[in-house]
């Protein structure tokens, strides 16, 4: 069994958080610090530690919560502006909570995707 993080505990409200949408798969709560005016994290309900641990049976998990994130955005109006879909995985990709989330984020231009570095 994975190792269980803080975000187990918001899923069964054991710590509190803003939960916007919650089902028998995924659940969404507002990050504790929003990188933009709409900051959600989407998550499988089951420790799923990374998205490098999916498995063949999660392909409706990971549909949900991208579905999710596509609802939230158009409930919270910044859907026809446009948003961004983040999944950071492991060190290099800067994971810090080992609970697969989707980070949705938007309400103002988000300029370039990465920070850019000489020579990449
Ligand atoms: P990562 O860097 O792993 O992709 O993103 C983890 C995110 O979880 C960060 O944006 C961080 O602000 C958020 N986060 C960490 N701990 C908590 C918490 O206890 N509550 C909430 N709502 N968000 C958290």
């Amino acid at each position: 069994m994975p190792e269980e993080t803080i975000f187990s505990k918001i899923i069964c409200k054991e710590i509190p958080a803003d939960i916007v949408y919650q089902d028998e798969l995924v659940t969404a709560f507002r990050d504790i610090n929003p990188q933009a005016p709409t900051h959600v994290l989407i998550i499988p309900n089951r420790v799923i530690p990374t998205v490098d641990d999916l498995e063949e049976a999660d392909e409706p998990t990971i549909g949900r919560m991208v579905r999710v994130a596509m609802t939230i955005a158009r409930d919270e109006g910044i859907a026809d502006d446009g948003y961004r879909l983040i999944v950071n995985c492991r060190e290099h990709g800067g994971q810090e909570v080992y609970h697969l989330h989707l980070h949705l984020m938007g309400g103002r231009p988000l300029g370039p995707m990465l920070l850019r570095k000489d020579g990449l």
